[in-house]
């Protein structure tokens, strides 16, 4: 990873996306009173409220031939995350976070062949950019349920909330769950606050130690997420 980045939420946006998501507001603003009535985990809500997450930096490529490239591109008020995951000189595509030229540039600079594209979900923030990858490399977007890189099978996994459709990609100790979770947080439940949580409470129940790569801000693990992310009050 080349810098640090923030978390995408504070206190504010996950307060606010919980009461938007329930369809009320909270009495006050006192961490006790807003866990209580948005259903959230007060140990980690004060630590994002102090500053104090930071999701540690893993050197996840380090000796493994499977590796994942991080492209943050400045998205309006924001920054949205594409990523490349690579094996030999091979790459697949995942989302294209509205800007093509940083896309190829990072694909050109690595000099690796892409194959395919994979998409989280429809917002135009992850698939801006799409026809001129698609154009530019003779690729298209991989629908298949099942998919397959050189020798590596992906797993394509249902995690309706954010939008309807939308999807979480699996491979081998990576997990790409575009505006599903961020790091501490998680995306907004424009289609079902309800689903969304569910959604989260099953890429929480997976039983391996994944690396989450989101569609906004740093990436984390799972570990990190069951004990640190606002939203998992089990
Ligand atoms: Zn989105």
């Amino acid at each position: 990873m080349d810098f640090k980045i923030e978390l995408e939420d504070e206190f504010e946006d996950i307060v606010g996306k919980a009461e938007s998501g329930l369809g009320k507001k909270v009495t006050s603003l006192e961490l006790n009173v807003v866990c209580k009535e948005l259903n959230l985990n007060l140990k980690a809500l004060k630590k994002i409220k102090d500053k104090k997450y930071f999701p540690e930096e893993y050197n996840f490529n380090s000796d493994d031939d499977l590796k994942v490239e991080r492209i943050q591109v400045k998205f309006y008020e924001g920054f949205v995350n594409s990523y490349l995951l690579i094996k030999d000189n091979k790459c697949v595509v995942i989302d294209t976070c509205g800007d093509a030229d940083s896309v190829i540039e990072k694909i050109e600079s690595l000099r690796l062949k892409p194959e395919f594209i994979l998409l989280t979900h429809g917002h135009n923030d992850h698939t801006g950019g799409l026809g001129v990858i698609e154009d530019f490399y003779k690729i298209r977007v991989n629908k298949k349920e099942e998919i397959k890189f050189q020798n590596c099978k992906m797993i394509r996994i249902s995690v309706p909330g954010h939008t309807n459709d939308s999807v979480a990609f699996c491979v081998d100790k990576f997990l790409f769950v575009g505006d599903l979770i961020f790091a501490g947080s998680l995306g907004s439940g424009s289609f079902s606050y309800k689903k969304l949580l569910e959604s989260f409470k099953k890429i929480l129940s997976l039983n391996k130690d994944y690396f989450i790569f989101p569609g906004h801000g740093p990436s984390t693990t799972i570990e990190q997420e069951r004990e640190n992310n606002a939203f998992n009050n089990s």
